[in-house]
């Protein structure tokens, strides 16, 4: 799966982004506040069950989304 990334593809002319989850450049994914998360963590994150160990991890890297600021 995580084969094809600073290949010699060039089809896609934008740079992408550094997702905050995986720290990959990936050209498809979501915005939270200003950090980028890539499509594939995200659908990771959807089907991560909250007991297993990656779902932790998951958390551990959104928390450097949250800002203390953002709380209400
Ligand atoms: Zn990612």
């Amino acid at each position: 799966m995580e084969v094809e990334m600073l290949g010699t593809t060039t089809t896609k002319t934008t740079a992408g982004e550094s997702c905050v989850v995986c720290e990959q450049i990936k050209g498809m994914g979501i915005h939270l506040y200003t950090t980028f998360i890539c499509e594939e963590c995200e659908r990771d994150m959807i089907g991560t069950d909250t007991n297993d160990p990656r779902y932790k991890y998951y958390l551990k890297q959104l928390r450097k989304i949250t800002n203390p600021e953002i709380c209400s």
